[in-house]
């Protein structure tokens, strides 16, 4: 334990809980973001900072909407609904703000990209890059930067989570809990996910994963095989070894699919 000095647990809960956070917020990287934006000649020339460029505070958000992009809408008989906000149109941002560019695009058009073209776009920026970089690498090159935490499926925040620890300098003191990380995963970025996991073992930490997908359980160095079956059938553990050994065990009913994919990946 005394070489141990955090629990990280990267589950599935919402990042936010509200419109007002999203993966560009969560992560970090749209602190950057906006500072580009207040080194930009006219936001100098009109003394906005980076505060300017948050739709989260009143200097440069909509104020129709205070930067939420769409106003509520009430009818008699019927449940309120949401509509885009008639003075922004979803930009979020007051007309001011949005007269700034950066490279030819402003702010709402910033976070109306997606991770892999903004990865393209913010080609000379290196810190941007790199948070971009990470969240491409765990499968997540098509969001929105501008997401709300509210659109994310379970998966996509958990991997959201990864992309911002795995930005973090490591310093091999960390045990990491993920449960399910390949839920909703492409079989191709379970291997880039799968690279990610291994590079945080490689630095020293600890990574313990709930899983089922059998390359992740292939690919770990022990496994504990939890059952014998389901529900009120399980709860005990089956096996406790390194996975060619636990896919040799009589008693484990995971045995025969993990042998399959020890198998294949025999070099
Ligand atoms: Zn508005």
């Amino acid at each position: 334990m005394e070489n141990i000095k955090r629990l990280v647990r990267v589950d599935q809960k919402p990042i936010g809980r509200t419109p007002r956070s999203n993966m560009a917020t969560y992560t970090g990287l749209f602190d950057h973001v906006r500072k580009l934006f207040a080194a930009t000649k006219m936001a100098k020339a009109r003394r906005y900072d980076a505060g300017r460029f948050s739709f989260n505070v009143a200097k440069g958000r909509c104020e129709n909407c205070q930067g939420e992009g769409f106003v509520m809408v009430e009818l008699l008989f019927l449940p309120s609904v949401y509509a885009p906000c008639p003075v922004c149109h979803g930009a979020r941002y007051n007309a001011k703000t949005l007269e700034v560019t950066y490279q030819e695009k402003n702010i709402a058009e910033v976070l109306g990209m997606t991770v892999d073209v903004a990865w393209k776009f913010f080609a000379a920026e290196p810190t941007v890059q790199r948070a971009l970089t990470v969240l491409r690498e765990v499968g997540l090159g098509y969001l929105r930067l501008g997401q709300p935490a509210t659109e994310l499926s379970g998966g996509e925040a958990q991997r959201i989570k990864l992309a911002t620890e795995l930005q973090r300098t490591q310093r091999g003191t960390s045990v990491y809990v993920l449960d399910e990380p390949t839920t909703g995963l492409h079989p191709s970025d379970v291997e880039k996910l799968m690279a990610q996991l291994d590079g945080l073992v490689e630095a020293g930490n600890t990574v313990i994963v709930v899983e089922h997908d059998m390359r992740v359980v292939a690919g770990s160095d022990w496994v504990i095989d939890m059952g014998p079956g389901a529900g009120d059938e399980g709860g005990q553990v089956v096996a406790a070894d390194a996975p060619a050994k636990v896919a040799r065990s009589k008693a484990s009913r995971t045995a025969p699919y993990l042998a399959r994919f020890l198998g294949n990946d025999s070099k």
